[in-house]
């Protein structure tokens, strides 16, 4: 998953909650047997779960072989059928738990969680839950970082050439108080079933796709709002797109929520321009939908899992919906990458602005800023703010969110932050504190380099992958910084993602 921005989301979710399509049992077919492994393919074997993936499987241990078996959980002991092998490890499918031991299993509430896929957490307690995902952190800073970690063992950072450097303090992770109906926005493939028009998720492991009316990590609000447009499309005789035959119309609805001022946003993706009883519809929904402020088409005619096309209009109302985080007010348009989970989003740009320290004298620059979201944050804080953000609309809409809110101490640039930077650097910028929050694959090494050349007192990082932080971080500790506080906020309880912000200051001004 690389862009955080559009085509798809940044928790990469392509349904109501589920991952479109992935294959967890990924690599069938491949040997039965394989000399030095010492299980074989349909083997049930006993193992042992020391560990979980982000992927949130069991890392189990078969005579020193690596299994990764789904829905196990650390600490017990299970029975699991060996569905793939490789040289290195294996996947394997838990058919019982034969001692629990000290695993916090809970009985997942939701009905629908073996087959979407969307969570991968439900059967682990969620204070365990926050556990793991501290923990996941943790070992990525010390084996990926060689990062010495406060109150980790000395063996887990043998190697890292440390000296007597004080240690990275790792925090608890931030959890929310009540760990579900947090997402604000929702991506529901459509398509057929028995009784005709159907929208819901990916079934796990496959394309097809299974009717769903309720989804306990989602707003209310948007199941509310799903449901009523797929009950107006049926009314109508809409036709569901196919994504065997290319034919059929609606592709995907995508919906949104902003709590704080009650709008709703329904974006209907279709398969061409042509929306038959498109009045009666944009009516059906008007009537049954509340707070519903825009409702736009997107037209999508690809044959391709990507969910939007280039081309949106506005059917009904605004063509933004308008939301506050933290008293700060933003427009988000239909494809605007906009956090999914408001309530932890304050948490998690409230400690960047923190770690960034900022007295109000200093200039800033957002690298990767998107809708401008943490700059506008910032901005109350500090001298001046620069964003920088590669997709072009993204940058209009961070421009509006700075009118809208009457700040002007902040300005905006589209492009490559790695490209960005270097002008800058050339025009006389000199940044005090440099704020990244990059997709997936981290910084580009060309923006670590510009990083290290203008040196800036702090580096606020925020993160959504443990382990390509963990790469920039060794790489900007070469560089003559030191990582101080690393802070991991649960943006998406139930699933194995992480988010994390971590403060850098420059050690020759220490
Ligand atoms: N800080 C924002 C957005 C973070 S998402 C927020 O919290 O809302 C990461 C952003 O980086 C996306 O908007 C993506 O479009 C952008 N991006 C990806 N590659 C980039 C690059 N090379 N230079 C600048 N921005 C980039």
């Amino acid at each position: 998953m690389s862009g955080k921005y559009g085509k798809r989301s940044k928790d990469g979710r392509d349904s109501m909650r589920g991952t479109k399509g992935e294959n967890k049992f990924g690599g069938r077919g491949g040997a039965s047997s394989l000399a030095g492994v010492p299980v074989a393919v349909g083997q049930r074997v006993e193992c042992e779960i020391i560990g979980l993936t982000h992927e949130g499987e069991g890392v189990g241990r078969v005579e020193g072989y690596t299994l990764f078996v789904r829905d196990a959980l650390p600490g017990e002991r299970v029975r699991a059928e060996v569905l793939s092998i490789g040289k290195s490890f294996g996947r394997g499918r838990m058919t019982e738990v034969l001692d629990a031991g000290v695993s916090r299993r809970v009985s997942p509430p939701c009905p629908i969680y073996d087959s979407c896929g969307g969570c991968q957490l439900q059967h682990l307690g969620y204070a365990e839950q926050l556990k793991w995902k501290r923990r996941h952190v943790v070992d990525n800073l010390a084996r990926i970082g060689k990062l010495p970690v406060a109150g980790e063992t000395r063996e887990m950072i043998e190697g890292s050439g440390e000296g007597e450097r004080p240690p990275v303090i790792v925090h608890p992770t931030i959890g929310m108080d009540e760990p579900w109906r947090y997402r604000n926005k929702a991506q529901v493939p459509i398509g057929f079933g028995d009784g005709g028009l159907i929208g819901g998720f990916y079934e796990m492991g496959s394309n097809d796709i299974v009717e769903m009316d309720a989804c306990l990590i989602q707003q209310e609000e948007n199941e509310e709002t799903v449901r009523a447009v797929k009950e107006a499309a049926r009314l109508l005789g809409v036709s569901a797109y196919n994504r065997a035959t290319g034919r059929g119309l609606l592709r995907h609805v995508v919906v949104r929520h902003a709590r704080t001022t009650g709008q709703r946003m329904v974006v209907l993706v279709t398969n061409g321009r042509d929306i038959p009883h498109a009045q009666e519809l944009i009516g059906l929904i008007r009537e049954r939908v509340p707070g519903i402020a825009s409702i736009c088409q997107n037209v999508q005619t690809a044959a391709t899992p990507v969910v939007f096309g280039d081309e949106t209009h506005v059917l009904w109302g605004e063509e933004v919906i308008y939301d506050e985080i933290g008293g700060i007010a933003f427009a988000i348009s239909p494809r605007s990458f906009f956090q999914v989970n408001p309530e932890q989003t304050v948490r998690l740009y409230s400690k960047a602005v923190e770690y960034a320290a900022l007295t109000g004298t200093e200039t800033v620059v957002d690298a990767y800023c998107g809708i401008g979201t943490i700059s506008l944050f910032l901005a109350k804080h500090a001298d001046r703010v620069y964003g920088v953000e590669i997709i072009p609309e993204a940058i209009e809409d961070a421009r509006r969110n700075a009118a809208i809110n009457e700040i002007a101490n902040v300005e905006f640039a589209v492009g490559a932050a790695e490209l960005v930077m270097p002008r800058w650097q050339a025009e006389g910028i000199t940044p005090d504190v440099i704020v990244v929050d990059p997709p997936r694959k981290g910084c580009d090494p060309a923006l670590i380099s510009t990083m290290l050349e203008l040196k800036p007192e702090r580096i606020v990082y925020v993160s959504c992958n443990p382990s390509t932080l963990a790469r920039d971080l060794r790489l900007l500790e070469d560089g003559g910084y030191r990582t101080v506080e690393v802070q991991p906020v649960d943006m998406f309880p139930h699933t194995g993602h992480v988010e994390v912000v971590c403060s850098l200051i420059y050690k020759g001004l220490e």
